[in-house]
């Protein structure tokens, strides 16, 4: 079922809808926690699927694929300590926006919907241009125009019709939602099935680290969606009695652009639109998050914390990785960024077993 974060109302899944009558956000919740069982898992493909208890999805088949695979965890030197590296780079389409959009471009099929709207500042658009495309689905994608030029290529290599908007990135989510009156919103930044399709990414650690959670994973923050799959994926293993804690969730943001760190420091449990300057971390200059209050919530249950960067910061992380081979977009330098302060400020400490989700490789 589908709950709104802000009032008391429920909705079905069976019929299209982004968010509730009160202008909510709405996220997905099962009416029995799936609980996966380690010995069933290594019987199974590798594809993403695997984890079909906990994809919300009625029927196989409205299954849309790009042959999803599970991405490397590896071990690099950032700031003079040792640190796993998740590398979604590796998703289909380079970034971990393949995670919600393998579900939600499911549901939207399931739903029967031929033609969508999304916004989005690159990586999503991408990817939700690749997998509306393989679906059958007409996707119509609005990108700011300051966007990379790589990125934006990319949303029309998909087969999406682009449509570049002058402005802030506000501007273009304004562009879109005006045509939403008409045509269906599948917004990542809104809908509830993007973000229960990055619990992929909670359940292939847990598995990749020997059915364990870590001690604390380190997302770069815009929108949320990492943020909020990660915590759902890792509440639902919780649950289930699969793992005995939830590890720490740190949010990084730009010191460009940090409304979840501004609310967070001061003890909100709403996040307030901020001001923002320019930043090489392009992908998650978002000044006021739709699911800001349930971000909160997230670094709180998980005793987490919300920490921000500079560009500088950003850049020499991104060097100490590109020396160890690892390439990937400075929004995702953010995380590596945040690594070395967390380390430096204390919240993290040596010995503890630490994630770093490294979000989309380099385009272009
Ligand atoms: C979208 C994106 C982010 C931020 O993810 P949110 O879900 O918006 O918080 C981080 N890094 C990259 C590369 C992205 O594309
Ligand atoms: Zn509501």
């Amino acid at each position: 079922m589908l709950k709104c974060f802000s009032c008391p109302k429920i909705y079905d899944e069976n019929t299209p809808r982004y968010k509730c009558d009160c202008g909510g956000f709405l996220y997905h919740e099962f009416e029995r926690t799936p609980r996966l069982e380690p010995k069933e898992l290594a019987n199974r493909s590798q594809w993403w699927w695997r984890y079909r208890e906990a994809l919300p999805l009625h029927r196989d088949e409205n299954i849309v694929t790009l042959n999803e695979r599970p991405t490397s965890l590896r071990s690099v030197r950032l700031g003079g300590e040792q640190v796993q590296v998740k590398l979604d780079g590796e998703c289909p389409t380079g970034s971990f926006k393949d995670r919600g959009s393998f579900l939600m471009v499911s549901k939207l099929k399931e739903w029967g919907l031929k033609d969508i709207i999304e916004d989005s500042s690159g990586n999503a658009g991408a990817s939700i241009a690749a997998y509306s495309q393989v679906a059958g689905i007409r996707a119509k994608i609005f990108a700011p125009a300051y966007t990379s030029p790589a990125k934006l290529r990319n949303i029309a290599q998909y087969g999406a019709q682009l449509v570049t908007i002058e402005g802030s990135r506000e501007d273009t989510a304004q562009a879109a939602l005006n045509e939403a009156e008409r045509t269906f919103y599948a917004s990542h930044n809104w809908s509830p099935y993007f973000a229960a399709g990055v619990k992929t990414l909670a359940y292939e650690l847990w598995e990749q680290l020997g059915f364990k959670a870590p001690d604390a994973v380190i997302v770069p923050v815009g929108g949320g969606s990492s943020l909020l799959g990660l915590y759902y994926g890792f509440m639902e293993l919780a649950h289930t009695g699969r793992i005995d804690k939830l590890p720490r969730l740190i949010a990084v943001q730009s010191s460009a652009c940090a409304p979840l760190y501004q609310a967070f420091v001061a003890g909100s449990t709403e996040v307030t639109e901020v001001t923002k300057s320019s930043t090489i971390a392009e992908g998650i200059v978002i000044a006021k998050p739709v699911k800001g209050s349930a971000m909160l919530k997230a670094l709180r249950d998980t005793t987490g914390t919300c920490l921000t960067v500079s560009d500088e910061e950003v850049l020499t992380a991104l060097t100490e990785l590109t020396s160890q081979g690892v390439l990937v977009e400075p929004t995702s330098g953010v995380g590596a960024a945040g690594f070395i302060k967390a380390v430096a400020t204390g919240a993290v400490s040596s010995g503890e077993r630490v994630v770093i989700e490294l979000t989309g490789i380099k385009k272009g």
